[in-house]
């Protein structure tokens, strides 16, 4: 299957996953913002957020990681599904041998350290 990568904010489809987003201009992983565009937010909040899965990455604006993992955390953790696990790593980056609770730890952790980068400034 071919790598592709949906873009963060808008959602549209990047032929090429490091390049910007051709529609509205952000890095492709969704998880950058360059200068002048970058949201601030509470690290703590969005780790609070990240408690109900996928919320933690709605507060953070990343629409699309933070419905990959209630996706999979929901599926793997409460439903017991049998997803595709690797189009769902390859969304947020998570190697899927983690399972259901360490993503859902993992997407706790991400969106504290997204939302710390947003805050920090990343410079
Ligand atoms: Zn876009």
């Amino acid at each position: 299957m071919a790598s592709e990568v949906l873009c963060g904010r808008c959602g549209a489809l990047l032929t090429n996953p490091n390049a910007p987003c051709p529609r509205c201009g952000s890095p492709a992983s969704g998880g950058y913002y360059g200068p002048g565009a970058r949201p601030r937010k509470n690290p703590a909040l969005a780790a609070a957020f990240a408690v109900i899965p996928g919320c933690g990455h709605f507060y953070l604006g990343q629409n699309v990681k933070g419905l990959a993992y209630l996706v999979g955390i929901a599926g793997l953790q409460f439903f017991g599904f049998d997803l595709d696990l690797t189009v769902i790593g390859a969304a947020v980056g998570v190697p899927m041998e983690l399972g259901g609770g360490g993503l859902w730890l993992f997407s706790i952790v991400d969106a504290y350290r997204t939302a710390k980068r947003m805050e920090s400034g990343g410079s």
